[in-house]
This record gives C-alpha cells, sequence and structure tokens, in this order.
C-alpha cells in the first residue's frame, strides 16, 4: 500500500540521486582530460584595502573554474572534492600555481597592478606533500614574480603536527612566501598557535559577513576575530562583501581589507587586463 502511495515520489527522487550520481560519475571520468586540455583555469578576484579615502587593490584571489563544454562553469565547490578523491590535487595545484605566475607576470603591465599579488588556495591534503613543496620552490627560483604568490590555508591544516607546518611554513615564508588564513573562525583551531605561525593575514569567512548588520552574534565573532588579528599583528580581510553597509559597518569596525561581489566578482585575467 505505501508503494502505491510513494511511488511517484520514490520514483521522482530516484531520478534525482540518479542525475546526480551520472552527473558525478562523469566530472570523475572527465577531470583528468579537462586538466590535460586546460579546460580548468583561474579566475581572479580582486581584493581592496581602503586607506583614507581611497580604495586600493592590493592583490587577487585565484579561484579555480571549470569551463565544461556540455555542462557550462562547474563549480570548484563540486569538481575539487572529485579531484580529491581520485588523486588528481597534484595536477590541479600545479596548474593554478603555473597560471598564477603566469598572471603575476602579465599584471605587472600595468602601473596599478605592480604591486599585486596572487592568492592561492591551498588543499590541507596537498600542503605537507613533497612534489607540492618542490614545485614552490622550483616556482621561486625559476621566476621573479613567484614571491609575490600568496598561499591560504586553511584551520583545518593545523589540526595535526602543528610543528611539522610551522616549520614548512617558515622555510617557504623565508623565500618571501606570505601566508592567510582563509574562512578563518569555521574551522577549529588552537589560538595560542596562530602566533607561532609566519602568518600575515586572517579572511573573515563570508558566512560572518553575510548578516553582519542583523545578526549580534555575527557582529561580536567579526569584531572579535579583527580585535584578534590586531593583537597578533596581522592582517584582517572580509570576504564576501556584497553591500556598502557591510564595507561601511567593516570600516568602522577597523577591517579596512575586503573581497566581495560588491568591488568584484572572479573573472578571467584578460577581464582586468582590458579594464
Ligand atoms: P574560498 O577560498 O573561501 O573562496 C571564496 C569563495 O567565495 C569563492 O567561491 C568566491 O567566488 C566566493 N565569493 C567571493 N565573493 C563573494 C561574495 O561577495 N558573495 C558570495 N556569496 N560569494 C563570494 P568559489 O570560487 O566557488 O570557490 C569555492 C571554494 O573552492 C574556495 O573557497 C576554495 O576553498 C575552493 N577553491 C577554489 N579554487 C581553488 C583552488 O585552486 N585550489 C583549492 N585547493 N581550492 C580552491
Ligand atoms: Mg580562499
Ligand atoms: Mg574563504
Ligand atoms: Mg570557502
Amino acid at each position: 500500500k505505501a508503494k502505491s502511495m510513494g511511488g511517484g515520489v520514490t520514483q521522482f527522487f530516484n531520478q534525482g540521486l540518479q542525475h546526480a550520481f551520472n552527473r558525478q560519475l562523469r566530472l570523475e571520468n572527465e577531470l583528468r582530460l579537462a586538466i590535460q586540455h586546460k579546460d580548468l583555469v583561474i579566475y581572479l578576484q580582486p581584493q581592496f584595502e581602503q586607506r583614507g579615502s581611497n580604495t586600493e587593490c592590493i592583490g587577487f584571489e585565484a579561484l579555480l573554474r571549470w569551463q565544461h563544454k556540455q555542462l557550462g562553469t562547474v563549480s570548484p565547490a563540486e569538481f575539487i572534492p572529485v579531484a580529491e578523491l581520485t588523486g588528481q590535487m597534484p595536477a590541479l595545484h600545479s596548474l593554478v600555481l603555473e597560471q598564477s605566475v603566469a598572471a603575476l607576470q602579465r599584471l605587472q603591465t600595468r602601473s596599478e597592478y605592480q604591486r599585486c599579488t596572487v592568492a592561492v588556495n591551498v588543499s590541507a591534503s596537498q600542503f605537507k606533500q613533497s612534489n607540492f613543496l618542490q614545485e614552490l620552490e622550483q616556482l621561486l627560483s625559476n621566476s621573479p614574480y613567484a614571491k609575490n604568490l600568496e598561499l591560504e590555508l586553511t584551520e583545518n591544516i593545523l589540526v595535526d603536527d602543528i610543528e611539522g607546518t610551522a616549520e614548512l611554513m617558515d622555510v617557504l615564508n623565508n623565500q618571501g612566501l606570505q601566508f592567510s588564513l582563509d574562512d578563518f573562525g569555521t574551522g577549529y583551531s588552537s589560538l595560542s598557535y596562530l602566533k607561532r605561525l609566519p602568518l600575515r593575514q586572517l579572511k573573515i569567512d563570508q558566512s560572518f559577513v553575510r548578516d553582519l548588520l542583523n545578526d549580534a552574534h555575527d557582529a561580536a565573532i567579526v569584531r572579535t576575530i579583527i580585535a584578534l588579528a590586531k593583537s597578533l599583528g596581522l592582517e584582517v580581510l572580509a570576504e564576501g562583501v556584497e553591500t556598502d553597509e557591510q564595507r561601511q559597518k567593516l570600516l568602522t569596525l577597523g577591517c579596512k581589507r575586503y573581497q566581495g561581489y560588491l568591488l568584484g566578482r572572479p573573472q578571467p585575467l584578460e577581464y582586468w587586463l582590458n579594464q
């Protein structure tokens, strides 16, 4: 009886699952070729700093996009888990590093971007892999632009072997690389460890910025992160700034760096060069 009543719903549900499953399978099968064919490209989202009444572009974050012939643009939220599962993160990271250093070189041709950094997201599973580090060191010795790379790590990289992580960060930091802690506030990190790491900046997660004006808890968290950054001598940048009200509020709270749709969406390098 239940079957006859719910059959339509079950079938609908199964079709939805089937569809999701097929898509996942397809992404798994096609990712390797997409990497080889350079169908994955970085988009750059600008990061700004308020200096007096001037808003200056201080850098860009490299965000991967898969430009799929049939499926259109596939989000990294969808294909990075696939890459993790199928052992393709090293290939993805190479591609991102290579494109980011090339972008840094091209950005030099525009005076307003000459001092800009390019920030690359590094997944926790890759950071301590020897091939990733070798590749970074090779880039640093081969290209004068590579020292303007910044690495964005998330708190989960700090969960185990903090000493090992700190040592590696020191090695790279001594060669000129800067580090930001991404999505700060959403992970799990022991605050006392923060001061042992060669960090330049905390990035306030966009989930706290979204309701900053209406949610007193979010506002309190943002205030606390800003105070923490100040007391540790770190820069602080807010992610996901979509409205001028959010921007004004952040400035009032003492956060002068921000990134978000309000001032710039992620776009291909050419877009920024032709602005
Ligand atoms: P993330 O590093 O925290 O990047 C910020 C995400 O927020 C990006 O999503 C960006 O497009 C989006 N965003 C920027 N401004 C706004 C805004 O004003 N409002 C809203 N609602 N969203 C905004 P995206 O590009 O889909 O990337 C998602 C995540 O995928 C990234 O989060 C990062 O963790 C990961 N990712 C992206 N590219 C790479 C990569 O090259 N390597 C690795 N390992 N991870 C990557
Ligand atoms: Mg990031
Ligand atoms: Mg983030
Ligand atoms: Mg994120």
